[in-house]
């Protein structure tokens, strides 16, 4: 996920959003869509979410073009209105356009800081959404709140023509993948990378090299990926979460992450790399 071409953000509702405004209305972590005649989902508009008489409190994303973009936090009791259903964001890769898919996902993170904001974490006064940026502040102690974006890593290590793969227990069976975890205070990513990797399989990595970032609005991740040079080491697995790691050759990979997941973009753009290398 990123921001999607042709793209400008803003949080400031504009007056009249003008009726062809897309609406992303959420209901806990489920999204309202128009489902149409051949079943194939689609995101309503503004006018046909007012029409269908859904309200709730709307937060302006930018816009699409020249189409608005609002998020709206609905309440947890809003019926499905008729023609309409409420489905979660994962159910509509591939089958809703991907910049709209990731402006939904956009609007989920922003519902959600909504919701979990509406009191001063520091004094439990009611918030106020700030009007010079997105930003909620206490009127008692001034504390500020900013939509929470969560950094993590994710490496690739590699040794020769081979890549450092795991299991974690709560993956698909058979399915393996590249190195994940989120970035802790005092940390910068390169730190992070070289504690993951030693934490998760006890090998040690020298070179780190930038592939690139993905938004993942599950709930509020920013994902770095890196490949990492092995430096040293046996694969040791010392934490709870891994099932097994072990080193794959670059023509024989196992059983990968969807398409939709920065994991099998690194994996397949890194194994290529090694095989023509
Ligand atoms: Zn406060």
């Amino acid at each position: 996920m990123h921001t999607p071409d042709g793209f400008t953000p803003s949080h400031v509702l504009p007056a009249d959003l003008g009726s062809d405004a897309h609406a992303f209305a959420f209901r806990g972590d489920r999204v309202l869509v128009v489902v149409e005649a051949d079943d194939t989902p689609a995101f309503p508009t503004l006018a046909a979410l007012m029409g269908a008489g859904i309200a709730g409190v709307p937060h302006f994303l930018g816009r699409l073009g020249r189409a608005g973009c609002v998020a709206i936090n609905l309440a947890d009791d809003v019926a499905e209105p008729p023609g309409m259903r409420f489905v979660g964001l994962r159910t509509l890769f591939f089958k809703v356009p991907e910049p709209l898919l990731a402006l939904a996902a956009r609007a989920f993170q922003v519902v959600d800081w909504d919701r979990t904001h509406r009191y001063c974490g520091r004094c439990g006064t009611p918030t106020r959404d700030r009007g010079s940026e997105r930003a909620k502040e206490c009127p008692a102690c001034g504390l500020v709140a900013y939509p929470r974006v969560s950094p993590a890593m994710m490496a690739l290590v590699t040794r020769g023509r081979d890549l450092l793969l795991a299991r974690a227990h709560r993956f698909a069976p058979g399915m393996y993948s590249a190195l994940a975890g989120f970035v802790e205070p005092g940390e910068t990513i390169e730190d992070c990378v070289r504690r993951e990797v030693r934490e998760e399989v006890g090998v040690e990595v020298g070179q780190l090299t930038y592939f690139a970032s993905q938004s993942w609005a599950f709930p509020h991740s920013l994902m770095i990926a890196y490949t990492a040079e092995y430096a040293g080491g046996a694969i040791t697995l010392e934490d709870d979460e891994i099932a097994e790691a072990r080193w794959f050759p670059a023509d024989a990979l196992p059983h990968l992450p969807p398409s939709v997941s920065i994991a099998r973009r690194l994996i397949e753009a890194t194994a290529a790399r090694l095989r023509a290398g």
